[in-house]
């Protein structure tokens, strides 16, 4: 009988001490994780208008480009305008404006603008570097639509930057008049500048047709194209900054399906090999991304191996630095950092001439959390530590405008050195993945400012302080 009590009450402590025993685990793997506040609510920055695109692009045998752009703007900010702004990136790279900037081209754009009209009237404008600006006779109050219409045409430089032809390719980036965000009562457009993306917008929505000659192909943001395209075609595509198109001579594809997407590399050397190892590893960072962040947006992704390592919706280009072109390891990095750019660029929004660090600073640490998954090797802190300290004025915060850097070192490396110590004593890669995924979650499709970034830290970490985050960020709240 004792026996029997004697066993009976060491269940009731097994099963009394039980609880506390999860109680414990739980405290310990709370340390370092996502303990944010459960009253945090995720703001977004109004871009201050809606736009739907419908254009229509033609291009002939000798080159030639024949755009016609209707843009439905709605004004969702809270202020009337007296003036419409858009970015026109072609002209920068016209004769006149190359001459006036002191930028050297092999062969300079050219550019006509028919006519711009608005709400079918024919409109006064003025046409300046980048900018278009268009008086409005009548003010838009908030709240209210106007349509503007662009007929436009041009031919592409060669030697330009993103909006250029290389080989027998033709690369057009920002070709459309891009309406500027609206916010702090003006208008949020910034001069052009060659290095950097110094063009602002918000998330829109587009209806595009184009006609391209025989013997091209037709890769852009899309995302049902086939290989070889229809000389003819049309596509719609909804939530994206802006839209881009390569059209292309005698590519070597290389296609492969990864769960729903589409990848395609196109290459125009005889390096097979590489491009299929590129496909591979595009297919790893994107599975990888999915996994950690969420799903990829599209059901197509376009690799362009001709040109400058730049990201687009749906569509990256790889394969040179401002001119210069990489060493074939360097060309996979590329691609997997400007895949990374699609969660940071493509879902959330940030202002890339104000605050560069917000997706190259990102994009740059997901890039470096994929190399870290796929190998045993521990995360070298302060190597990486050492590494900023040679930049030069290292001191400098990361999330100045791109007009006070010499080089972007700043919102590059440092920026993800910056966050990856956020992890060295919270769990490292595995804490950092969890921290990525909770931020994408709540930010995608919407714009984030660096207020916004140490608002979420400082819940997310639960920190008592800025000091972690004072040391690399200007904070001005
Ligand atoms: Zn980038």
């Amino acid at each position: 009988m004792l026996i029997i009590l004697f066993i009976i009450l060491l269940l009731v402590i097994i099963v009394l001490l039980k609880p506390n025993q999860k109680q414990t685990d739980k405290e310990t793997a709370l340390v370092g994780t996502n303990i944010l506040n459960e009253d945090f609510s995720p703001q977004t920055l109004p871009s201050g208008n809606e736009n739907r695109y419908d254009i229509d692009l033609k291009m002939d045998s000798d080159g030639k480009f024949q755009v016609e752009s209707t843009v439905e703007i709605k004004n969702t900010s809270e202020d009337t305008w007296k003036e419409l702004v858009f970015y026109f990136i072609p002209n920068i790279f016209t004769k006149e404006s190359s001459e006036q900037l002191g930028n050297t081209l092999d062969t300079s754009a050219t550019l006509q603008v028919h006519d711009i009209l608005v709400e079918g009237k024919t409109s006064g404008f003025t046409l300046t570097n980048d900018t278009i600006t268009i008086p409005l006779d009548n003010p838009i109050q908030p709240g209210d639509n106007v349509a503007v219409d662009f007929s436009y045409q041009f031919t592409l430089p060669v030697g330009g930057l993103r909006f250029t032809k290389t080989k027998d390719n033709y690369h057009l980036a920002q070709f459309f008049p891009m309406l500027a965000t609206f916010r702090d009562h003006k208008w949020n457009k910034e001069e052009y500048r060659f290095r950097g993306e110094t063009y602002h917008t918000g998330f829109s929505d587009f209806n595009v047709s184009y006609d391209i000659p025989e013997s091209y192909t037709f890769v852009s943001t899309s995302e049902d194209e086939i290989y070889p395209s229809k000389r003819t075609g049309t596509f719609l595509i909804n939530d994206v900054k802006e839209i881009f198109i390569a059209i292309l001579k005698d590519p070597r594809v290389v296609e492969k399906q990864v769960g729903d997407v589409n990848i395609r590399v196109f290459g125009f050397e005889e390096k097979d090999d590489l491009y299929k190892e590129i496909s591979g590893i595009a297919s790893d960072s994107l599975q990888y991304f999915q996994e950690v962040l969420g799903p990829y947006p599209f059901t197509q992704l376009d690799i362009v191996l001709d040109g400058l390592g730049m990201e687009y919706p749906g569509i990256v280009t790889a394969g040179s630095i401002y001119g210069k072109s990489v060493r074939d390891d360097a060309v996979k990095n590329m691609v997997v950092h400007e895949i990374a750019h699609q969660w940071f660029y493509g879902v959330i929004n940030n202002d890339p001439y104000n605050e560069a660090w917000l997706d190259e600073g990102f994009t740059t640490f997901a890039e470096e959390l994929f190399h870290f998954s796929q190998s045993d090797d521990e995360i070298p802190y302060d190597k990486m530590l050492e590494r900023i300290e040679l930049i030069k004025d290292s001191s400098l915060p990361v999330n100045l405008p791109l007009d006070q850097y010499e080089n972007n070192s700043h919102f590059y490396g440092k920026a993800s050195t910056m966050l990856w110590l956020l992890f060295k004593d919270r769990g490292g890669l595995e804490e950092a993945e969890k921290f990525l995924k909770t931020y994408y979650d709540f930010y995608k499709y919407k714009e984030v400012n660096t207020e916004e970034f140490v608002r979420f830290a400082r819940s997310y970490f639960n920190l008592e302080d800025d000091s972690e985050l004072s040391t690399w960020l200007e904070i001005n709240n």
